[in-house]
């Protein structure tokens, strides 16, 4: 095949997914992604060092079959049914610390309120070096693989569901793109009328969003994880941040394909990843519905 495929418009046989990997007793998400040993054999014996390169760190791993990514962050948990499935973690990002926290001097309360900036009186540190290294390995390994596998026809017998375009440099600009299958329209049309659909996304990002902030997570925080999901299939969803959207655009092209999808306001590589999991959720539901 020589022809460039595209997720909006065309069936392609699977790629690439991603999922939600939940462990129960630790209330924390992960996110998995599935590569299909076709796309890995295609992708195989590329040097990534130019690339990895270009994101201002060289010590990218990119062979399959092992631990991948930069300082090996992206597990590998094994090959199943064709896909070898890699466990994408959240690391840790806002530990609580033996400091005195400077707003509250220590006491947890902030003019007669909780201190919104501590946890009981101890500052938080904030250590973005873990997770900025998932989200720079994520990127670099889907931009490549949307690279060269957009002319392969692999043996899967499911259909490519979105192409997830993250964009990640290190100390700069984060970014979620991409283009969502007229399957996956076709479902946020049906769950725009069934609430499960985006609560259950809503309550995928709000999971993953916690687990970064694990020790300092507030409550209040629960009001700004937002999801909608419009009768044309459009999706607009919102996560703690200034003005964090993932969102779809190019709607008035409904019927004959499917949507483009957009983000705003990508700050952090937690939003970065929580955004992954609302895909991720995405992805799940959709296959659970076919
Ligand atoms: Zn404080």
């Amino acid at each position: 095949m020589s022809d460039i495929k595209m997720v909006m418009r065309d069936k392609i046989p699977c790629w690439y997914e991603l999922s939600l990997y939940s462990d129960k007793k630790e209330k924390a998400a992960d996110i998995l992604i599935r590569i299909h040993s076709d796309v890995a054999n295609c992708v195989k014996g590329i040097s990534f060092k130019k690339v990895s390169k270009h994101m201002k760190r060289e010590n990218f791993e990119g062979e399959f079959g092992r631990n991948i990514g930069f300082n090996k962050t992206l597990k590998y948990l094994g090959e199943k049914d064709n896909f070898l499935e890699y466990l994408v973690p959240i690391p840790i990002t806002d530990k609580v610390s033996e400091k005195k926290c400077a707003d509250c001097d220590g006491t947890g309360n902030f003019n007669g309120n909780e201190c919104l900036f501590c946890k009981e009186g101890k500052a938080i540190c904030v250590d973005y070096r873990d997770a900025d290294a998932v989200c720079a390995s994520l990127s670099l390994l889907l931009s490549t693989i949307n690279n060269f596998s957009s002319t392969l026809e692999t043996s899967a017998r499911n259909f490519q569901l979105m192409c997830v375009r993250t964009r990640f440099v290190f100390g700069g600009e984060l970014y979620i793109g991409g283009e969502l299958s007229r399957e996956v329209v076709d479902y946020l049309i049906r769950s725009a009328i069934v609430r499960p659909g985006w609560y259950d996304i809503a309550v995928s990002m709000q999971m993953v969003f916690q687990a970064a902030q694990r020790e300092f997570y507030k409550d209040f925080q629960d009001r700004y994880f937002k999801v909608s999901i419009k009768r044309d299939g459009s999706l607009f969803a919102e996560c703690p941040g200034d003005g964090s959207f993932l969102y779809t655009q190019n709607q008035l092209l409904r019927g004959c394909y499917g949507y483009e999808l957009s983000s705003h306001g990508i700050d952090t590589p937690v939003q970065h990843l929580t955004f992954v999991a609302a895909l991720a959720a995405i992805h799940d539901h959709v296959r659970a519905d076919q």
